[in-house]
């Protein structure tokens, strides 16, 4: 063996290996493919963390869970589910071991970041109708103007009827838009902050330009509007007093590229992670451990609100869940225990690398398109503050069952250091005593209207839940 064939040999055995796994796992392009159809039929009609709940209890219902209301007690094997609010779920498989030796979970957000009307939303200014927003979440606020947006959410009549409000997926449908200004007139603006190139006090969704026919009546293109909403849903100006009405992009999700290989849409930080995870879980069979998969919302705004992971709701559940399966309260200690025995895989998105702005990223510490689940071990910002750092020996129980089903993975970090950072809900049930670490699939354009990931990546974390859940 020559000095070099040597040295090539010892490289091989000593070096970490990042390959491209369109590469290595080119055999599994029809699963890959295929999956990628279910995927983008969810994110189409589960733009909201109430549309994405109703289509999970459908999937759920369909493959033999129940509502948890409806068993006296839980049993090896039960499939069970339940809400809160609508807007957060948990489901689980029930194993044979007991609660208190903790359970395999996965566990994601619902919402995304969006425009939100504001309580006293309808304005008629210079014969055009609007709906006043306030933003959710972390927003590019240029991004959503000049595109198609559509309307989704519920509002409560002053009789208590619930109506549904769902405008603009459909291609029949209309659609509403914040008009941008043209560039031939936008020179007082150029010199701006991108940050303040938007004056969100402005970011005013056209609903409309038709009088009422009477021209004596003052406002009378607000009341055209009023009108035609009035005789569809019955709703009169102070019922959006008791509305939540999310404006969302209309676009629907796309193949992106030539070859197919990535996913475009709005809505997949982060329920690419909560689509995969419930897919997971519905094609896994009763095991030793309880198996569950848990959705929060509000992770957008700090996970606030009782449907943020915050809140206790979710452990209220958890300990009814633990109730349901001993048959009898659980005493302290097993509660303890329960959530010290417990593993969650906190499942959100993550950046990959982008050659166009290569200079926020340590390409050593970076995730990169189609090489894998992201891993963080930390997430957080100056200085790991406000994260969970998840110990080295989760870490290696984690990486130690991917290795096993070969299941590629890449470790990284959010961006260089102290050039910004981010959270996810890892850190609020690690309070619990839950052995937690981050892990999601990496994406460009987080944030936007348009996200895009690598349907491998997609696949391959379905792949990646169903091995950490079943261990
Ligand atoms: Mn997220
Ligand atoms: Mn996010």
């Amino acid at each position: 063996m020559s000095k070099k064939e040597k040295a090539e040999e010892l490289k091989e055995k000593l070096f970490m290996k990042k390959e491209n796994c369109w590469d290595i796992q080119s055999d599994e392009k029809d699963q890959i493919f295929d999956f990628a159809e279910g995927y983008k039929h969810a994110l189409n009609i589960g733009k909201t963390e109430r549309r994405f709940i109703a289509y999970s209890v459908e999937q759920l219902e369909k493959a033999g869970f129940q509502d948890i209301s409806q068993f006296e007690k839980l049993n090896a094997g039960d499939k069970v589910y339940t809400t809160m609010h609508d807007k957060t779920l948990i489901a689980a498989i029930v194993g044979e071991e007991e609660p208190s030796k903790g359970f395999n979970m996965v566990g994601s957000h619902v919402d995304s970041p969006r425009l939100d009307l504001k309580p006293n939303p309808l304005m008629e200014e210079e014969e055009l109708v609007y709906f006043k927003t306030h933003y959710y979440g972390g927003i590019k606020k240029y991004q959503w103007l000049s595109t198609a947006l559509s309307l989704h959410g519920v509002i409560y009549l002053s009789d208590g009827k619930k109506v549904e409000i769902n405008v603009g997926d459909d291609p029949q449908d209309p659609v509403f838009t914040i008009t941008d200004l043209l560039p031939h007139l936008d020179k007082h603006l150029r010199s701006k902050k991108v940050s303040e190139f938007v004056n969100p006090e402005k970011m005013n969704l056209l609903i409309g330009s038709i009088p009422y026919p009477d021209t004596e009546v003052k406002d009378r293109f607000k009341l055209g509007i009023l009108n035609l909403l009035n005789e569809q849903y019955g709703l009169t100006e102070i019922d959006f007093n008791r509305a939540e009405i999310e404006i969302v992009p209309a676009q629907m999700a796309r193949d992106v590229g030539f070859d197919r290989s990535m996913i475009g849409a709005y809505g997949q930080d982060d329920r690419v992670c909560a689509y995969t995870s419930l897919e997971a879980l519905i094609n896994s069979k009763a095991g030793k451990r309880t198996i569950a998969i848990l959705f929060a919302d509000k992770e957008e705004i700090g996970s606030e609100g009782n449907t943020g992971a915050q809140s206790d709701i979710f452990l209220y559940q958890l300990n009814h869940l633990h109730e349901m399966i001993l048959g009898r309260e659980p005493k302290r200690r097993e509660i303890e225990e329960f959530y010290m025995n417990t593993n969650l895989l906190s499942s959100d998105v993550s950046n990959v690398f982008d050659p166009n702005y290569a200079e926020v990223s340590d390409p050593l510490n970076s995730s990169y398109l189609s090489k894998g689940i992201g891993i963080n071990k930390y997430t957080g910002a100056a200085g790991k503050s406000s994260t969970n750092d998840a110990h080295a020996e989760f870490v290696s129980y984690v990486l130690n069952i991917f290795a096993e089903h070969n299941i590629p993975y890449q470790i990284s970090e959010l961006g260089k250091v102290d050039w910004g950072g981010g959270g996810t809900i890892a850190k609020y049930f690690a309070k619990t005593g839950m052995n937690v670490i981050d892990s999601g699939v990496a994406m460009f354009a987080m944030h936007s209207c348009f996200e895009i990931t690598s349907t491998f990546d997609v696949y391959n974390a379905y792949r990646a839940f169903i091995a950490f859940l079943n261990n």
